[in-house]
């Protein structure tokens, strides 16, 4: 089932016009754990991916094989036409056009919210300025608009470790944008908070997409968000086991997605997870 799949996946690819796309990724963990087993797919340019499936499907895995944190056993991975695995340079280079929000919002506490954003411009300075961070009045400028478009400009300059979880999450999604990405890559981002913020997050990650065109690729653990995306990869202990749309997501396909062959819960479906 996994293998058609796989192939159907394939069989679509359209070579040059691929944000990103994996291609066999295996990702074993000793002893024995099988995070990842032969998973391919593309994300193109204009769409909404989301990744669904429970804990332990393989989410973060894939997410940082994608993102070269993790190297998988076998398998190709290319970002922005970029064979990330090729060299480290290769690797450099996509991860300037790749932002990422992360689930724990991945922001250095001490400083202020603005200060936060403006991370996502160091890509863009020289060494010496980021050491010293002093930022051009151009990148304060972006990232002065970044805030604005996540409605937190009034705290720009809170202490991150100040504002709730929602907000850090949305100063997670200025640093991104300031970014000026290509692409933007989303591990669980809602998975740490309460359903009202997880709302306005996918709200405003959707638009976003919406209205720059950029691409996302987001995974979820539960099933309330999938309507924002155009499509679903189903993912289940390691394998690709759906790929369409949110209207043909069936029970059918959630029971193969989420539940054991015994028909019982793994967990988490349509259920929030404890807050982190
Ligand atoms: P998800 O993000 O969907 O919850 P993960 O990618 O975190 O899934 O995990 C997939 C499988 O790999 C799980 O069985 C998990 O326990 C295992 N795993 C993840 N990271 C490691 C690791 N560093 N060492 C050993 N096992 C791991």
């Amino acid at each position: 089932m996994a293998a058609t799949k796989t192939r159907v996946e394939s069989a679509s690819f359209n070579g040059n016009r691929l944000v990103a796309h994996a291609e066999g990724l295996r990702k074993r963990y000793p002893p024995a754990v099988t995070a990842l087993d032969g998973v391919s797919f593309a994300v193109r340019p204009g769409e909404f991916v989301a990744v669904l499936g429970p804990s332990g499907a393989g989410k973060t895995t894939l997410f940082r094989c994608l993102t070269g944190l993790t190297r998988p056993d076998r398998g190709t991975v290319t970002v922005a036409g970029r064979d990330i695995w090729q060299s480290p340079r290769e690797l450099r280079l996509a991860r300037r056009e790749l932002a990422l929000i992360f689930q724990q919002f991945n922001l250095i506490r001490r400083l202020s919210a603005l200060e936060n954003v403006l991370v996502g411009r160091l890509g863009y300075l020289p060494a010496w300025r980021s050491t010293v961070r002093r930022y051009p009045r151009a990148d304060v400028e972006i990232s002065v608009r970044a805030l604005a478009r996540v409605g937190l400009e009034t705290f720009a300059w809170r202490r991150a470790d100040t504002l709730s979880g929602g907000q850090q999450q949305r100063i997670g999604i200025a640093r991104a944008l300031a970014q000026q990405p290509r692409f933007i890559l989303a591990d669980e981002p809602i998975a740490s908070l309460d359903l009202k913020s997880a709302e306005d997050v996918m709200r405003l990650l959707h638009g976003i997409h919406e209205q720059d065109g950029i691409p996302i690729l987001v995974s979820l653990h539960q099933l309330e968000a999938v309507g924002y995306a155009d499509r679903i990869i189903g993912l289940r202990r390691g394998e690709i086991v759906f790929s369409g749309s949110p209207s043909t997501l069936t029970d059918a396909v959630i029971q193969q997605i989420y539940y054991t062959d015994d028909a019982s819960s793994i967990d988490g479906v349509g259920t929030p997870r404890p807050h982190a």
